[in-house]
């Protein structure tokens, strides 16, 4: 298997009828930056900027921040890097920031926290843009959003970050370019609201581990209720197979940055649904380039015709391990 693999490595990520797919990585530390370099990766889908806040005893400055990100940008100048601006709390405790809360995955999260705290955003905001001088390969997410008005407060301030950096640089002779900014699809009030988001953000991600974990009111980390805690939930598919066809008349870009893009059964779904671009831990990233090339787009569309039909995940499994058996 490790031959095929290999010789897969500069042939793209294409199904037999065709079909193309970009392929991008999760990335958290900037060893995973690597896999990037490599042919087989389009770019990072999702760099996910809380992990280098967590590893450290207090909040990066905004030069130590820039020095970072700029390392990352400047790691291949053609390839995009996608940062999501700082998404701790539920699970992802700061321990120089210590908050206490009945239910974190209900509570400060992400966006939320962020702009309680403007001067945090700012300063991140401010350090991608730094990072980005000459350079035009940054995307910026948001995380955790549930209203449009975050959405409008989120680019007021990444405005204002952008004339202050973009002053600095003149006085440099330096240009400074409006990266894109995208929103993460991960609560589930947004799927209900892509027309509005749409006409305010230039791409949507979506974050299948929350949007499954919201969806299905499963803690995604309890161990007791983990059995419920499944992205082929029926309920789970419809709304994915609704974010794309809606996205898709918007005419809105669309990655998929969950884990359920890294497994073979899941990217075959989303693929038929029509997702072209996923992002997914570099470990990942040959496997499901081997199961693109070995998928023919109308067989796996027949295949979610039936799994859309289907009652119970285990159904779902069952019925996809058939369809990958038969791939070999
Ligand atoms: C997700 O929620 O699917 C996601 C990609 O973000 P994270 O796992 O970092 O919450
Ligand atoms: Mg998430």
């Amino acid at each position: 298997l490790m031959g095929r693999l290999q010789q897969q490595a500069d042939l793209p990520a294409e199904t037999k009828d065709g079909h193309r797919v970009e392929l991008l990585i999760n990335a958290g530390l900037s060893a995973e930056l690597e896999a990037m370099n490599s042919d087989v990766s389009d770019g990072v889908g999702l760099y996910r900027t809380e992990v280098p806040f967590m590893m450290r005893e207090r909040f990066p400055s905004e030069q130590e921040q820039c020095q970072l990100y700029r390392a990352m940008l400047q790691t291949n100048p053609n390839k995009i890097i996608t940062m999501r601006t700082l998404d701790v709390g539920g699970d992802k405790p700061l321990p120089y920031f210590p908050v206490v809360e009945e239910n974190p995955f209900l509570g400060w999260r992400g966006i939320r926290m962020t702009l309680d705290h403007p001067e945090i955003f700012l300063v991140q905001v401010r350090a991608m843009l730094r990072a980005s001088l000459g350079l035009d390969n940054l995307k910026i997410m948001l995380p955790m959003i549930t209203t449009v008005n975050e959405v409008n407060e989120s680019r007021r301030l990444i405005r204002q970050a952008f004339y202050e950096v973009a002053e600095e640089a003149q006085l440099d002779g330096q240009k400074l370019v409006m990266p894109e900014v995208g929103v993460m699809l991960e609560v589930p009030a947004v799927i209900y609201q892509l027309p509005q988001l749409a006409a305010k953000v230039d791409f949507f991600s979506i974050g299948s581990n929350d949007l499954t974990q919201y969806l299905l009111a499963v803690d995604r980390n309890n161990a007791r209720v983990s059995a419920l805690y499944d992205s082929y939930h029926p309920a789970v598919l419809k709304a994915l197979k609704f974010i794309i066809d809606e996205s898709q008349s918007l005419n809105k870009p669309v990655t998929l940055c969950g884990e359920l893009a890294g497994e073979p059964g899941g990217a075959i779904l989303l693929l038929a649904m029509g997702y072209r671009k996923l992002s997914m831990n570099s470990f990942n990233l040959s496997k499901i380039k081997w199961v693109i090339r070995s998928l023919s787009m109308d067989d796996a569309r027949l295949l979610l015709d039936e799994v859309l039909e289907l009652e119970h995940p285990h159904q779902v499994r069952d019925r996809i391990n058939r369809h990958l058996e038969a791939l070999g």
